[in-house]
């Protein structure tokens, strides 16, 4: 319900399946108002929920419920290349990122100057460690951790995978290059061992290194 402003990184199922929990659930919890920043299409992207809820929505409108936050008050931000914009006293900065499919990192500043840099799903993209210069914390996907169990299936997965997304030593690469504070490991295939993940980026970057899991939060005191 607090959550008014979402930023997507790209249309894939996993960053997406929650989506409508957050608008039709924050809604009914009684957010009024969003701002929803994407890639191309992310208005049509909500439309598309909205078309699979149309009946459930003409229902609780017809409630007397409120639509502002349901079908009104909906702010949509399609963002293409390199820019940014200020979402209430905080800047959001965005760059392209190679995922295959339209895919953008955020630079997230805070109104007292801590950035967070998100890198989303991309490969090794070196232009993101001069672009996310001395972030005080760096969330970067590592999906390409090794599995626990190494096999050949795995091996031909990864193959597959490699020009998309990034081994734990690239995020920590990139963590080196923009000389962040701290670095979170995200991103895991169901196979990934993330303990050897936060080790092969240990080897590369000496700031601290935590991995990501879910419930899981981070705080600056941690
Ligand atoms: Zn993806
Ligand atoms: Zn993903």
């Amino acid at each position: 319900m607090s959550v008014d402003c979402l930023l997507l990184t790209h249309l894939h199922s996993d960053h997406t399946l929650g989506y409508g929990a957050l608008w039709l659930g924050g809604w009914a919890w009684g957010r009024s108002r969003g701002t929803v920043v994407g890639p191309v299409r992310v208005e049509r992207f909500h439309g598309e929920w909205q078309r699979m809820y149309a009946d459930d929505v003409t229902y609780r409108l017809g409630l007397g419920r409120p639509a502002a936050g349901l079908t009104e008050q909906l702010a949509f931000w399609e963002v293409d290349g390199a820019g940014g914009l200020d979402v209430g006293p905080w800047r959001v900065d965005y760059l392209p990122v190679p995922h295959g499919i339209p895919a953008f990192a955020y630079r997230i500043t805070a109104p007292d100057g801590q950035v967070v840099v998100v890198s989303g799903d991309t490969a090794y993209y070196p232009p993101l460690g001069s672009w996310a210069r001395d972030c005080d914390l760096l969330i970067h996907e590592a999906a390409l951790a090794v599995p626990r169990a190494p096999n050949a299936q795995w091996e031909r997965l990864a193959d597959y995978l490699r020009p998309y997304h990034a081994t734990p030593r690239e995020a920590a690469e990139i963590a080196l290059r923009a000389q962040a504070s701290h670095l979170v490991l995200t991103h895991w295939l169901p196979e990934a061992d993330p303990i050897q993940a936060r080790a092969d980026a240990a080897s590369v970057f000496p700031g601290p290194i935590a991995v990501a899991e879910d419930g899981w939060s981070w705080g600056s005191g941690a």
